[in-house]
């Protein structure tokens, strides 16, 4: 007895280390079909966000555009007013229409309540009742739900960055995420209220800002914030509010505009954030995101529902609302060690990836959504595929004429119903260099004629989906 209670109190103390240690991952996979999700997507050390408060005009004016080109999405709190405002939701500076082509362009779009109140003075109240905690909170998350189409708001930044325990309880009523202010980054673990008050750094600049170069030691302490979200594994946010250029600091300060940004200052920072992207090191993310990874990341389930000598089918799961929690996770699964290439199925998604070593294991990494449907892996590609997938009699795709092909090639199909086609072409280590779409095309016999005149010599796959359908070819392309 003495010896099992020495075991158990072991058993704890490793248990508690465990869990306080920001560690990952949590699970080693050692078996065929085994799948371990990566810390962040696409296996990337760090996560990050750029926040915007209070939907500044400047944000679209000079945020977006910067975004656009970065290729980066952000996410802009904003204040909306209350539902049934008979003049429309109000904007502080900007506007609906800025603010939903923002969202169509990948943005998150999210809330900073109706009035921009101190949140903890108010009575709690009902979400009918103008001037409480419970009205702020739900009138500000329909407005932008009626207002998106196909949105679902689930992120919060509170006015001010103030909350209690009331305010983290109701948040929770009505939010999956909730944001404040913090000079370190976010653990990559969270749990229970630290969801809502996840920390985003504010740069406070010191006057005075005569010239661009007084602000550059600012600019050292973010590179410093990027520095350490990196080499901590953790997720970093900035939270700022106008973004000018540097000859309208002066005025926006006398205005009492808060800690604005020059459009130089925020080039740089994003030019800083896309070094580290590009070096594998940073996921750049709106808050929406990253916080869905998070969470399925921390509770998926799989089970192993087939493997043969060529195949092998997964059950992917999590406990999480699918109107919500639909994002991909970036996974390691384990396969034969005889597989070299994989073809990947799940749902429309498909992925043709080379394995590789590790630990005495074969391995590849791809993406896979939790209940997005079977998780089916083939050893190779084409033939195999071809015949698991296809309905004789009824949809058929047909070997290219020519081919080898330079640089024009015919692919002819054929469709069991009417329905609309996309045809996806991929090089040989499985990128996609380009998608045909064709909408509403009848039943019977199509055709499309490829163009690679664009493309390098090489092998190719192209990919045709209709419905529930879909097949696989290989062609060659020779210049
Ligand atoms: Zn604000």
């Amino acid at each position: 007895m003495k010896i099992g209670s020495k075991l158990l109190l072991l058993l704890v103390l490793t248990l508690i280390i465990i869990f306080t240690e920001d560690i990952f991952p949590q699970f080693k996979p050692d078996a065929v079909g085994d799948v371990s999700i990566k810390k962040w997507k696409d296996d990337k050390t760090a996560a990050f966000s750029f926040t915007f408060d209070d939907c500044m005009q400047s944000q679209y004016d000079y945020v977006f555009p910067i975004f656009e080109q970065s290729g980066f999405k952000g996410t802009f709190y904003v204040i909306t007013g209350p539902l049934d405002d008979p003049t429309g939701p109000y904007w502080r500076y900007g506007t609906w229409p800025e603010f939903i082509e923002m969202s169509n362009a990948g943005n998150e779009i999210a809330s900073h309540t109706v009035t921009h109140p101190h949140l903890q003075n108010l009575p709690i109240g009902d979400t009918l009742t103008a001037g409480t905690l419970r009205y702020e909170l739900y009138q500000s998350r329909k407005s932008i739900e009626n207002k998106i189409p196909d949105k679902y708001c689930i992120d919060l930044a509170y006015p001010y960055s103030e909350y209690d325990s009331d305010v983290l309880n109701y948040t929770a009523e009505f939010y999956e995420v909730a944001r404040a202010i913090s000079d370190n980054p976010v653990d990559s673990s969270l749990s229970g209220q630290q969801w809502y008050k996840i920390g985003s750094l504010v740069i406070e600049f010191s006057l005075p800002r005569n010239t661009p170069s007084d602000d550059l030691d600012e600019l050292q302490e973010f590179y410093g914030y990027v520095d350490n979200t990196v080499s901590q594994g953790k997720w970093g946010l900035l939270q700022a509010h106008d973004v000018i250029p540097f000859d309208s600091i002066a005025s926006a300060i006398g205005q009492g505009s808060y800690q604005p940004i020059s459009v130089q200052w925020f080039d740089s920072a994003c030019q800083y954030v896309s070094d580290a992207e590009a070096n594998g090191d940073l996921w750049v993310a709106p808050v929406m995101d990253i916080t869905r990874y998070m969470k399925e990341r921390e509770c998926y389930n799989y089970n192993i529902l087939s493997v043969t000598d060529t195949s092998l089918k997964i059950n992917i799961t999590d406990t999480l609302n699918n109107n919500i929690y639909n994002f991909p996770l970036t996974a390691d699964i384990i396969v034969p060690d005889n597989w070299s290439t994989v073809s990947v199925f799940q749902g429309s998604f498909y992925d043709y990836t080379s394995s590789y070593s590790s630990g005495g294991s074969t391995i590849i990494e791809t993406s896979v959504i939790p209940d997005g449907g079977t998780v089916t892996l083939y050893k190779g590609l084409v033939s195999a595929i071809n015949e698991l997938t296809q309905k004789p009699g009824e949809f058929r795709l047909y070997q290219n004429y020519p081919n080898p092909f330079n640089p024009f090639t015919t692919i002819r199909f054929t469709l069991p119903s009417d329905g609309t086609v996309s045809l996806k072409i991929y090089n040989s280590i499985g990128e996609e260099v380009k998608t045909i779409e064709q909408n509403s095309l009848a039943r019977g016999s199509h055709q499309i004629i490829f163009d690679a005149s664009n493309l390098p010599s090489g092998i190719y796959y192209y990919r045709l989906n209709s419905g529930s359908y879909s097949a696989v070819k290989k062609m060659i392309l020779l210049k």
